[in-house]
């Protein structure tokens, strides 16, 4: 079944075709600044709608994205086209698909 999230104002709407099976948390520098929990698709399997504003940050190898009207953080995408995973902002969504998730926490800081 898919489930469809949304950043605050809207403006831009991920759909998951698939089931969150875990959340995860990351304490790089980024996602401990912004809070976003983590889910991962390969991209052939998420649909967004919507127009947002890329992140390249340090070693240049994702783009995170976030809203230019809201601002909320909705997902990440490989830099390189052959890397097929990736990154969804499991808070867009209602929180009955993710609250219950086990937590996993990606040591990000250290890679
Ligand atoms: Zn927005």
């Amino acid at each position: 079944m898919s489930h469809e999230g949304s950043c605050h104002c809207g403006a831009i709407v991920v759909t998951i075709e698939d089931d969150p099976v875990e959340a995860s948390e990351c304490n790089c520098s980024i996602c401990r600044r912004t809070g976003a929990l983590w889910t991962y698709a390969p991209p052939a399997r998420v649909a967004v709608n919507g127009e947002g504003i890329g992140y390249v940050h340090g070693d240049r190898v994702l783009t995170l994205v976030h809203c230019p009207t809201c601002g909320v953080i909705t997902h990440w995408s490989a830099i390189d086209p052959d890397y097929d995973r990736m990154g969804i902002n499991l808070r867009l969504f209602d929180p009955q698909l993710w609250e219950a998730l086990p937590r996993k926490l990606v040591d990000g800081a250290s890679w």
